[in-house]
């Protein structure tokens, strides 16, 4: 399916950022793919993104955190896009 231009979407991340919200959580709040707001950030709002790491892949029910290294379940990650796990982004933000 080929990606549709989201008005609606581009509005409330616009007035997210203007909030001081992060792309990372913007993210988290609207259950985008950080690299989908980031996309629509710099696409439609002339902003330069945050940059992201993909998410590893599950393998055998666990994720590798692309910043401890440490393979681990899905929950111990914000949600299924989330490149690093809870305790990292937790440790970056303090
Ligand atoms: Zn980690």
């Amino acid at each position: 399916m080929k990606k549709q231009r989201k008005p609606e979407l581009v509005a409330r991340i616009r007035s997210m950022l203007e909030a001081k919200m992060s792309q990372a959580d913007i993210a988290k709040k609207l259950d985008l793919a950080p690299s989908t707001v980031a996309f629509h950030v710099k696409t439609n709002l002339g902003v330069k993104p945050a940059k992201y790491r993909k998410a590893e892949p599950v393998r055998g029910g666990k994720r590798k955190c692309v910043k401890c290294g440490e393979r681990k379940t899905p929950g111990a990650f914000g949600n299924k896009y989330d490149a690093e796990c809870t305790m990292c982004i937790r440790a970056k933000s303090s």
